[in-house]
């Protein structure tokens, strides 16, 4: 690796960079050197967030040789697609090698005009909850901005050329909040017009509620819609579902998403995820109730999923039905989550692990 980006040492030996861990401060100066105006930079970017480009080649209002020159010294995809899949609800199911070997998904939703992708922030998760299959494994590594900017790009190559990307939810494989570092820069390419355009209030990002990152996020950059994964009323059950709860009481966890809500103005949702028997009693709905009394918030209740080999169950339509009313009827804001691409296991690391679980035979 070293060896690799010394170029003066071997000259002729180049160290191939990737494009989208940095458009602008890599290209600016590398036009530069060239004696190409910085308008350059501004043309690249064009053709990968509005001509939707997947080669260099492609970029046709550069001279050819330039794009041959920016071919040979960056790469713009590092993954490959091992599964392409696709519902017929719309809903379309990338899951991708990284160069390394480590595989992560991501998803494409469509639902009426909206076009929301989900993506992926860790190869593999640290944050254990049982339910999850994505942390079945444990942490593998963090993604850089590239390789998460490179899951915006492609999964906005699956639209058709009359529709647009509206909305992103940061809920694919990993603990975003533990990636901050290279989340907010590919985020930022999301937002910014010359990159995808989206208004930071169309882009969600899931946490298990990691208080210091909360703060942090909150501090400098409190425009992204935030949501909280709870799937308990208390403590002592949470701390069973959700393991790195240990370290974070529920009671500081509540006090860090006030002050998110309080810095950015955005309401808050939290996640519940329904497990028949464990916590989707009338009794939990009311306990949560009380815990989220007063707060502007969107509930978000995501019947479990099912995860092979895990023993757990999606509870009946009646318990779901109950639990919703018993939120319902103390007046929380309370939102089912449509359950969309099933049939291509669309839920968090399902592709990933099915893809292993198979490979392994
Ligand atoms: N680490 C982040 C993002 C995780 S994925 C977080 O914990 O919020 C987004 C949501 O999907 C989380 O609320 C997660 O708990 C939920 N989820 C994970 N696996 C699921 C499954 N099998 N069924 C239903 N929801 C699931």
């Amino acid at each position: 690796m070293v060896l690799a980006q010394s170029s003066n040492l071997f000259p002729g030996m180049q160290s191939v960079r990737h494009l989208l861990d940095a458009i602008d401060s890599q290209l600016a100066p590398w036009f530069q050197q060239r004696g190409q105006g910085k308008y350059r930079v501004g043309q690249v970017r064009k053709w990968l967030f509005a001509g939707r480009a997947s080669r260099f080649a492609e970029m046709t209002d550069l001279p050819l040789a330039l794009r041959d020159e920016l071919a040979a010294d960056f790469t713009l995809w590092t993954s490959s697609t091992a599964r392409h899949t696709r519902a017929e609800d719309g809903t379309e199911k990338l899951l991708l090698t990284l160069a390394d070997g480590g595989q992560i998904e991501c998803v494409l939703l469509r639902d009426e005009t909206r076009r929301t992708i989900c993506i992926s922030t860790q190869v593999g998760c640290g944050m254990g909850c049982v339910f999850c299959a994505s942390g079945l494994e444990g942490l593998q590594r963090n993604l850089s901005t590239g390789e998460i900017l490179e899951q915006v790009l492609r999964l906005q190559q699956l639209l058709g050329p009359e529709e647009r990307l509206s909305h992103i939810v940061v809920m694919g494989m990993g603990e975003p909040l533990a990636n901050l570092d290279a989340l907010l820069p590919a985020l930022e390419e999301a937002t910014r017009d010359d990159g995808i355009g989206i208004s930071s209030r169309r882009i969600t990002i899931s946490t298990v509620g990691l208080t210091k990152a909360m703060r942090r996020l909150a501090d400098t950059t409190p425009r992204y819609r935030l949501a909280v994964s709870l799937h308990a009323p208390n403590d002592s059950l949470r701390q069973q579902i959700v393991p790195a709860a240990s370290k974070i009481p529920l009671a500081d966890l509540l006090a860090e998403a006030d002050y998110y809500f309080d810095r950015s103005g955005r309401q808050l949702t939290f996640e519940y995820v329904l497990l028949a028997g464990v916590n989707d009693s009338p009794a939990h709905a009311a306990e949560l109730a009380n815990l989220l009394a007063g707060r502007t918030a969107m509930i978000n209740i995501i019947p479990y999923n099912p995860v092979v080999g895990l023993p757990y169950a999606t509870p009946s339509a009646t318990a779901q039905r109950a639990f919703r009313q018993t939120l319902e009827s103390r007046g929380l804001n309370v939102h089912f989550r449509h359950r969309k691409g099933d049939a291509i296991d669309a839920a968090c690391g399902q592709l990933r692990l099915r893809s292993q679980t198979t490979s392994s035979r």
